[in-house]
């Protein structure tokens, strides 16, 4: 890389817990030494992590906006886009081995001295031309409207061509390769890195820069201390930097690849460790006594006994809320889907205004809250106990309404989004938070939560989670929370039927969607990805991921966009609605009352239906390219059908050759219940599936969750982490040590990254 050519000079400094790359543009060195310059060297540019992107060279308004859309707005940030994968060029083949249509790296000669052709007709293309030879054949390459590569190609200039070899009227083509020149005898990485990209950005032009901000030097601060790196035994900040992007080995890489793991999972132990603490400062519940007999008289009203798992759950939390259990609730209640934690909620909120407060009950989409209103308006109703809900569409003189007369405190439960926690909602008496679905609510909405019940008290704290975890994961993860579990179905549940097919069965499962819509059912279709990739690299060649356990795609990934788009034009008569993540929330809102009242017979989307949503008349769940999401996800997206008296089943697509995954869709057919699946899931793949926003290999646009922790981390790692966090905090609690500044800098951004807030 030739940073040197554009950029300025470095000088390195170090200080505290900020390391500077040392290293100089060699062929500015050079030159600048040979002409005598050598005084001149000298401080021209640092690059410091936060410098915005715009200020980097070759960076406008453009670039600099898709940029943003891979959640990339600083130097640093870019440093720490890693790859998602790694060309394999180091499979070095001969001529004769490469087949025609096959992407291969070959070691060449340049044969011939390139030829520019102008081509007929009037677009003004032209063609470079030349060709190569190894010891076993020749090629011609040929690149078009590049003419300025001619003087790279004298003859004799030996180097790696990368691209796809094609025959043309029987002559091997290279067809615009990449080239790296051998320089001596020394060789050339075999892997090259694969970064997510996204429209205006190139793999060249990403590529480039990273190297680019490495040769030149930048200033990162890292969370891991000194000390625990050499605890853990890892390689140097500056080394893991420089591998996981352009790895020398198989080894560098999965040196840096481990550094960078530790990282996270110290930074997301001490985050936990110290959240945690936020909220355990002085502050106090009130103890909640509701009149006697009052949990009688609420089972009695139910229309169906409540299962054992649910009367212990619910006596636990009433433990807590008396006060009688010792110490103020903070649990988290976890149970299959539809093993009945609504009910559990509606228990604590029924305890809550019958010993004299207001509850509040948090859910992470406006779908949610909807259902979760609807039905807890029903089972608190008969008590004269009052409901609403707030949502940001809610109409603002509704809103004013809501708003006075919880202040009053004439309104009981108060149920919502996000909505709930802006400043201007004020409870009279809060006595009892409730969140669905913890990963996305977290201890700082929780705090955000206005109208505490006394003073220095705050409410009782209950999370619910579908996802079932495995014992000794939420001991880590929740370890200082009190944990309930609904180990038990209500009765009358039927099995979801399941089935692991390849794309030979296409055509009957597309005739068993048209007969379930036929008999007046609905079908939900789930894809992994919402639209085909604006970018991909077409020369991907023999692709390598570094997390081994992370099988390497083997199948073309659908996306909802051009599936239901293509499935509407081949069944006109069919109604198919389309659901993903990029869609507003009005939008996702409408397409799913339409499919909750049957407008909508086929729902196509991605994994944004995980999550809760209720429509009994639905009986098929089709999830395309089914290697690609984790078990627990699985069978909650199998949890959406099974909900009414019909018979359903769950048809899981997948074209995977992987061993591995296709053991994972076995589990799936074999087993039902949720907590044998995150046992086995934890066994197969790690705890990636339960840690917040465990999206896949590729980062997800916009969220900043963790990079790889999620996909290589093991129960060991993680253990590991939390304990250095220990250790760590007793030591320094509030981090005030000059060589904890960059785990200050990293909590600081990992807080806003929301991931914090959103296990605790
Ligand atoms: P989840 O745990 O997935 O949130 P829900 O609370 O939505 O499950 O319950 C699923 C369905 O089961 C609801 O329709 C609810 O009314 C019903 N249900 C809950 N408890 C029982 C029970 N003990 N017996 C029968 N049905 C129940
Ligand atoms: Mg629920």
């Amino acid at each position: 890389m030739t940073a040197g050519s554009r950029w300025g000079i470095i000088i390195v400094l170090n200080s505290g817990n900020h390391r500077y790359i040392r290293r100089f543009p060699t062929r500015i060195r050079q030159t600048a030494e040979q002409n005598g310059y050598t005084s001149h060297i000298n401080i021209l540019s640092m690059t410091r992590y936060n410098t915005p992107v715009s200020s980097l060279p070759g960076i406008g308004t453009r670039r600099q906006a898709a940029l943003a859309r891979l959640g990339i707005f600083t130097a640093g940030g870019l440093l720490m886009h890693f790859p998602s994968a790694y060309q394999n060029r180091g499979n070095v083949k001969t001529i004769a081995e490469a087949k025609d249509g096959e992407v291969v790296s070959l070691e060449l000669t340049v044969a011939s001295t390139p030829n520019v052709v102008r081509l007929p007709g009037a677009s003004r293309r032209t063609m470079l031309k030349f060709s190569a030879v190894d010891e076993t054949g020749r090629v011609s390459v040929v690149y078009f409207n590049q003419d300025y590569l001619k003087d790279s190609f004298q003859k004799g200039t030996e180097g790696r061509f990368f691209g796809r070899l094609t025959l043309h009227n029987g002559v091997k083509t290279l067809g615009a390769p990449d080239f790296e020149p051998l320089h001596g005898r020394q060789p050339l990485r075999p892997l090259t890195p694969v970064y997510p990209l996204t429209a205006g950005i190139t793999r060249k032009l990403i590529t480039s820069l990273i190297a680019d901000l490495l040769e030149l030097g930048i200033d990162m601060p890292t969370a891991l201390p000194e000390s625990v790196r050499q605890a853990a035994g890892l390689c140097t900040f500056d080394e893991a930097l420089r591998w996981i992007h352009f790895p020398d080995t198989y080894e560098a890489l999965a040196a840096a690849r481990e550094y960078f793991i530790c990282e996270e999972l110290f930074t997301f132990a001490c985050s936990m460790k110290l959240a945690r603490r936020r909220g355990d400062i002085a502050l106090d519940a009130p103890k909640i006594i509701p009149p006697e007999g009052a949990l009688e008289r609420f089972y009695a009203s139910l229309p169906f006994a409540p299962t054992g798992a649910q009367r212990r759950s619910i006596a636990e939390i009433a433990a807590d809320m008396t006060g009688s259990s010792g110490q103020p609730m903070s649990r988290i209640l976890t149970g299959d889907v539809g093993s009945g934690k609504t009910l559990c909620a509606a228990a604590a909120a029924y305890l809550a205004v019958c010993g004299g407060f207001q509850a509040a009950v948090m859910a992470p989409t406006e779908i949610l809250a909807r259902q979760h209103y609807e039905e807890l308006s029903q089972l608190l109703s008969p008590f004269g106990i009052s409901c609403a809900l707030l949502c940001g569409a809610t109409k603002a003189s509704e809103r004013t309404s809501i708003l006075d007369s919880l202040a009053m405190g004439t309104l009981h439960v108060l149920i919502g989004t996000h909505a709930l926690i802006t400043p201007d909602v004020i409870f009279s008496r809060l006595g009892l938070a409730v969140t669905d679905e913890q990963h996305r609510f977290g201890v700082r909405q929780r705090a955000a939560l206005t109208g505490s019940p006394g003073e220095n008290e705050h409410p009782h704290v209950l999370v619910m989670s579908a996802t079932p975890i495995p014992r000794t994961l939420a001991l880590v993860l929740y370890g200082d929370m009190s944990h309930s579990v609904l180990d038990e179905m209500p009765p009358g549940r039927q099995k979801v039927d399941t089935f692991v097919v390849n794309e030979s069965y296409r055509q009957r499962l597309e005739g068993f969607i048209l007969k379930q819509v036929s008999e007046g059912h609905q079908v939900y279709i789930v894809c992994p990805a919402v639209e085909n990739e604006p970018e991909r690299d077409e020369e991907d060649g023999e692709l390598y991921f570094a997390d081994r356990r992370f099988e390497l795609p083997d199948t073309v990934l659908k996306s909802a966009v051009e599936y239901a788009a293509d499935l509407g034009e081949r069944y006109p008569k069919l109604c198919v609605g389309l659901v993903h993540g990029r869609m507003k929330s009005s939008e996702k809102e409408s397409v799913m009352s339409d499919f909750a009242a049957n407008r909508i017979h086929v729902l196509v989307s991605t994994t944004v239906i995980e999550v809760g949503v209720n429509v009994p008349n639905a009986t098929l769940m089709v999830i395309e390219n089914a290697e690609r999401f984790g078990l627990s996800q699985l069978h909650q997206l199998r949890g959406r059908v099974g909900r009414g008296g019909a018979k359903s089943w769950c048809i899981l697509v997948s074209d995977t050759r992987s061993e591995n995954a296709k053991k994972r869709l076995a589990v799936m057919k074999e087993t039902n219940d949720g907590n044998v699946i995150a046992e086995r899931d934890l066994e197969l793949r790690g705890p990636g599936d339960f840690l917040p926003l465990g999206t896949g290999r590729a980062r997800q646009h916009g969220d900043a969750g963790f990079r790889l922790a999620s996909l290589g981390s093991d129960m060991s790692q993680l253990k590991a982490a939390f304990a250095h966090a220990d250790e760590l905090l007793s030591c320094d609690p509030s981090l005030e040590k000059e060589e904890h500044r960059g785990l200050r800098e990293a909590l600081k951004r990992f807080d806003k990254s929301g991931i914090a807030a959103m296990l605790n």
